[in-house]
């Protein structure tokens, strides 16, 4: 008995002695530029306006995650959205003329004002929900996500499904180290699922590859990605991938499974998004559990660090 308790005991103490996430303040090897300013562009007036770092991110947490999830998510947020953006700006500058982040949530990041958001939220929570996305922002200022001294490319989706991807399976790149596939921890799965009759859907796929020969009886995933997202999917004479299929039928996730019925075919859904990196609503079970925003990073990010820049 008394032995059972001091190999736990140990056990424990081995725990709190390995911290599986590391913060370094003030780390000054890292090679990231400091950025005071961006240039954003607001695709719907194609206006180019100069904002701050730190307030074009309280702005992005208000597009890309809703303000009523927990405070330590939000953080996560608030940092994946630091770490996303400079990387962008170190890596991948130029994909705008005139400007180095567009508000496209598709693109970009999403954005929104705050006076979007005041107008948004009821009048009686505005107060609570500013200060949360502030507090986020600020209690996090200048903390980047970093893998061997460098920002990384902080991916991330609404709802894994269950298990997040393994960034190779998607994007077909070599494998990135820190985008590996782990459990997305949400509370509950999220489902949905598309049903096309067959000439319709035959109608879809011919508009997109004009040698398809409209045969539909033999389609079949053909094998699954490690977290069991549809990777090659038969198709008549055609072998597509599953996030083609995916943007093709404009499927929530690769996570499907395909129902044939007499005349129509349905797909069903599992998660949101692609699948890679921090899940939000897993990010949100998370801090509702009990974790603080570094460990929630350290989760969906392998082997990360959580630095602070000089700014
Ligand atoms: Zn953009």
């Amino acid at each position: 008995m008394r032995k059972g308790i001091a190999v736990i005991f140990c056990f424990m103490l081995i725990c709190f002695l390995i911290p599986n996430c590391f913060v370094r303040k003030h780390s000054t090897e890292n090679k990231i530029e400091a950025v005071d300013k961006i240039k954003l562009l607001l695709t719907e007036t194609s206006e180019v306006i100069e904002i701050s770092l730190e307030d074009y991110l309280k702005g992005v947490l208000v597009g890309e995650m809703p303000a009523t999830y927990e405070i330590e998510a939000l953080k996560a947020q608030a940092v994946v959205a630091r770490t996303y953006t400079l990387h962008k700006l170190q890596y991948a500058p130029g994909s705008h003329e005139n400007a180095d982040m567009c508000d496209n949530v598709n693109h970009c990041q999403a954005y929104k004002s705050k006076q979007y958001a005041l107008d948004a939220w009821d009048d009686a929570e505005e107060k609570e929900k500013w200060d949360k996305i502030e507090k986020a922002v600020n209690d996090t200022k200048g903390e980047v996500i970093t893998y061997q001294g460098e920002l990384i490319n902080a991916f991330f989706h609404a709802h894994s499904g269950g298990q997040t991807e393994d960034a190779a399976y998607i994007w077909g790149q070599e494998k990135i180290p820190y985008l590996k596939s782990v459990a997305g921890n949400e509370s509950y799965l999220f489902e949905d699922s598309k049903t096309f009759s067959k000439e319709e859907l035959k109608k879809i796929i011919k508009e997109k590859y004009a040698d398809y020969n409209e045969e539909l009886d033999n389609i079949a995933i053909l094998d699954h990605t490690i977290s069991e997202r549809a990777y090659h999917v038969r198709i008549g004479n055609l072998t597509l991938l599953g996030t083609d299929v995916r943007t093709l039928l404009g499927l929530r996730s690769t996570k499907f499974e395909i129902v044939m019925e007499e005349d129509k075919i349905t797909l069903k859904t599992t998660g949101y998004g692609h699948g890679v990196g921090m899940s939000q609503e897993g990010a949100n079970n998370m801090a509702l559990s009990g974790s603080n925003y570094q460990e929630i990073i350290c989760h969906y990010y392998t082997g990360v660090e959580i630095s602070t820049y000089n700014h």
